[in-house]
């Protein structure tokens, strides 16, 4: 099988929907208008992913403010009148996060609506991409549960259902994000795994999860600064995700100090492997696409690949990321040449 391509997830929004190059931007619009531009933005991010032949493709996550407030808009127990301040991913940067003040219940489905209208707009496997149970954790104020494995299994337990509802609309594969992982690598170990494992263990779909360094934002490209030449997290997270229930591992590799030699820590697993850099303006080559491509074939077959672009690309400059998309296919299709 030939080398397989995707998105980490996201895109940037176009500048008529939501403020542009923020994480947490405001939209512009509301009520219908801005639901109807919701599905024009949608639109357009699955007729450039086409454009770009990838095999897999999302929505571009344009019908959310926030990859996991996102999703936590939609569930019960989650106060966002009661915004809380706090230092998220072991204290890297500070974010204005909703408190958890009862037990935590799905509104109903979470993601269906818009699942559906990209489901029907596109002919590509459709990948929908969820917060992961620690990462949402990671991403909330806790006044109710105490402790964070217990959070974690009960926000398990939702996504549990969302998958379901999901792979009944015909979603090929579902994406847990827990970039959370690399930054507590000892409950990733105690029970971020068991957290994962609740999530997709009746799954009829397909399933991932996309680990990562962080988005190309300030404060994560300061923290990369200090990891040192060589970050060897994934030593560590690859071995216990190689042994989830998850079939395919997502990670960074271009531009990155990421080893490659921790690729061949992925047992038995799909390897979705970031070909393309989120944390600059640079637009790759097909060539440099080829060259990331060709390191992690020094690891895993072809058959067990799938190029992808490093993390989410939400905050980035919309030309840029568009170019960027174009640069994937086309190294892709190279690479298979
Ligand atoms: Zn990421």
């Amino acid at each position: 099988m030939d080398i397989r391509s995707t998105i980490a997830g996201s895109l940037p929004k176009p500048v008529w929907l939501a403020e542009p190059e923020k994480l947490w931007p405001q939209w512009l619009l509301d009520g219908a208008q801005l639901a109807d531009a919701k599905r024009d933005a949608t639109r357009i991010a699955l007729f450039e992913q086409d454009r770009a032949n990838l095999t897999y493709v999302t929505d571009g996550e344009q019908s959310r403010r926030h990859f996991v407030h996102g999703f936590l808009e939609h569930i019960d127990g989650v106060d966002f009148a009661k915004m809380a301040r706090r230092g998220i991913r072991a204290d890297r940067y500070k974010a204005d996060v909703p408190t958890i003040t009862g037990p935590v219940r799905r509104k109903g489905s979470v993601h269906l609506d818009e699942a559906t209208f990209a489901r029907s707009h596109t002919k590509r496997r459709l990948k929908v991409t969820l917060p992961g149970p620690m990462t949402i954790v990671d991403t909330v104020q806790d006044e109710h549960y105490g402790d964070r494995r217990s959070l974690a299994l009960a926000f398990a337990e939702l996504i549990r259902e969302e998958i379901a509802s999901l792979e009944a609309v015909g979603v090929y594969t579902v994406q847990l994000d827990e970039p959370a992982l690399n930054a507590y690598l000892d409950e990733a170990a105690q029970w971020g795994m068991e957290a994962i494992d609740a999530c997709v263990r009746d799954a009829g779909c397909r399933t991932a999860v996309h680990v990562c360094y962080g988005y190309g934002i300030a404060a994560n490209i300061e923290w990369k600064q200090s990891l040192g030449q060589t970050w060897d997290h994934y030593q560590h997270l690859l071995p216990l995700l190689s042994k989830t229930r998850i079939d395919e591992i997502s990670i960074e590799l271009a531009g990155s100090r990421v080893p490659p030699h921790v690729l061949g820590a992925i047992a038995g697993k799909d390897a979705a492997v970031g070909v393309i850099d989120v944390a600059t303006d640079y637009v790759e080559t097909p060539e440099d696409v080829v060259a990331t491509l060709n390191i992690a074939r020094g690891y895993l077959p072809d058959d067990r690949i799938i190029a992808s672009t490093n993390c989410g690309m939400a905050p980035m400059r919309r030309d840029v990321a568009y170019a960027k998309l174009q640069a994937l296919g086309a190294g892709v299709a190279l690479a298979n040449s």
